[in-house]
């Protein structure tokens, strides 16, 4: 198989930097900002920054040799957009249907039947209600797992929204309680997922990455995940699953397979930078010297492990570890919000009762969103920092809200008391999703109105009302 480009070469292709002598119609100056770069020395600058050509073109003070719009960002934070590195968009809609349940009977009593039962226009609904979400909050980046069926709809929402998109179908092969229209063939699942790499890949937005996402180790067959990891490797992208999530799920995993799904998967080709688990929260400490020994990243979703009695992932330890830890939301049925910054609070707040206040301080907390979750992604040289030349994926959020005041220390605030409608502006590669609060790629009202026409609908069709 020829080795396609990676999702850096593609994406440099389609966003290619132009030469800076040419004027950009577009480029904007962020002037006065307290600028929170999250580079390797976690500066934070008190500048101007210029957005040119999709590119962050210069950080200090800047005088501009050309007209160009200039937006006041005193009293302002300016950092680089979050990545939401674990999400189920064909699960938005879900919100609210699968409440207090356990893993293994939430996903084959509700999620999976609910899933199963999507049609083009609720899964529609769904992406554009967790895109709008989303974005509203900061969200310029997401990991997105999808169902079986339908992801040609999650792909044409996440590039009409304007968010940068790593994601695929679920692959599913096997297992009792899956249902019927979720199970495919070995060889259908990885043809589908080959036809979707390959027309999104192509996609003239530039921003959509396919990711090979065989679900979880209890419903996929090991010629699937073999195959996924291969085409993962061939193609230069990501393979993503979801792996050590709940203690009973571990005990269910050991009778199917024989061990810890790590070690499976692990003996089935899982190595590499390009490879993530998510959850990671039943890992021993033999297991996370073995993943940061193999390079592969673990995201972290603490309301969600929270929620279905998951337990409590060691992230100070697997960040001692050498292991890359970004943080998801996971799905909206298992939190039930989309929202980075609780995530973010929760990320830091959970390290302390096991480890001490400071195990994991507010900084790293910070980096998991932005630097270290592009690490993970395999784009850390194209974004999640604020530096010359990376791309201009930004937020700007206020910092002189009531629950906010006096503000200042920046990171401390952004990670302890920053809520998600403080965010008032955000930029994906220079082009602006949210001004003034205001989602400019969605029409919110009719996001909600869909969404609120299509749930019941879908519930009826799963047989659940
Ligand atoms: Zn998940």
């Amino acid at each position: 198989m020829a080795r396609a480009p990676s999702p850096k070469a593609r994406a440099e292709s389609s966003e290619r930097k132009r030469p800076a002598a040419k004027r950009d119609p577009n480029a904007v100056l962020f002037r006065g900002a307290t600028v929170v770069t999250c580079d390797a020395q976690d500066q934070v600058l008190r500048a101007d920054v210029l957005v040119e050509h999709g590119r962050i073109a210069r950080v200090g003070k800047v005088r501009p040799s050309q007209p160009v719009e200039v937006i006041d960002a005193r009293d302002r934070l300016l950092l680089p957009g979050l990545v939401m590195a674990h999400v189920h968009l064909c699960q938005v809609l879900l919100r609210g249907m699968a409440d207090d349940l356990p893993l293994l009977d939430w996903l084959a009593k509700r999620i999976w039947p609910l899933e199963a039962a999507h049609s083009e226009r609720s899964m529609r609904a769904s992406a554009e209600l967790g895109l709008a979400e989303m974005l509203s909050a900061g969200v310029t980046t997401i990991l997105d797992l999808g169902t079986v069926h339908h992801h040609d709809v999650v792909f044409d929402a996440c590039a009409r929204a304007g968010v940068r998109t790593f994601g695929g179908k679920s692959l599913m092969d096997r297992g009792t309680q899956v249902p019927a229209r979720l199970k495919e063939t070995t060889a259908q699942s990885l043809r589908d997922a080959e036809r979707l790499a390959d027309e999104w890949t192509r996609h003239d937005s530039g921003r959509i990455h396919y990711a090979w996402i065989p679900r979880f180790i209890l419903s996929c067959s090991e010629a699937q995940i073999r195959g996924a990891l291969e085409r993962a490797q061939d193609r230069g992208a990501l393979f993503h699953t979801h792996a050590a999530e709940h203690p009973g799920e571990k005990r269910a995993v050991r009778d199917a397979v024989g061990g810890d799904d790590v070690d499976v998967l692990r003996r089935w080709g899982m190595r590499g930078k390009n490879c993530s688990i998510a959850h990671g929260v039943q890992l021993t400490p033999r297991q996370m010297k073995q993943l940061a020994k193999d390079q592969v990243g673990v995201v972290h979703c603490p309301s969600a492990n929270l929620k279905l009695g998951s337990g409590i992932a060691r992230v100070h330890e697997l960040r001692q570890a050498g292991v890359t830890v970004a943080v998801g939301a996971d799905g909206a049925p298992c939190n039930n919000n989309l929202d980075p910054w609780r995530e973010m609070r929760l990320a830091a707040q959970l390290s302390s009762p096991i480890a001490g206040p400071g195990a994991l301080p507010a900084r790293s907390a910070l980096r998991m969103l932005t630097i270290d979750a592009a690490r993970l992604l395999g784009v850390e040289s194209e974004q999640g920092s604020i530096e010359v030349g990376k791309r201009a994926d930004l937020i700007v959020v206020r910092r002189d809200e009531l629950h906010t005041l006096p503000a200042l220390d920046p990171i401390g605030t952004l990670v302890y008391a920053t809520q998600s409608h403080d965010v008032e502006h955000a930029l994906v590669g220079g082009q602006w999703v949210l001004r003034d609060r205001q989602l400019l790629t969605l029409d919110a009202d009719q996001v909600r109105s869909s969404a609120k026409a299509e749930a019941p609908r879908l519930m009826r069709r799963a047989g659940l009302r």
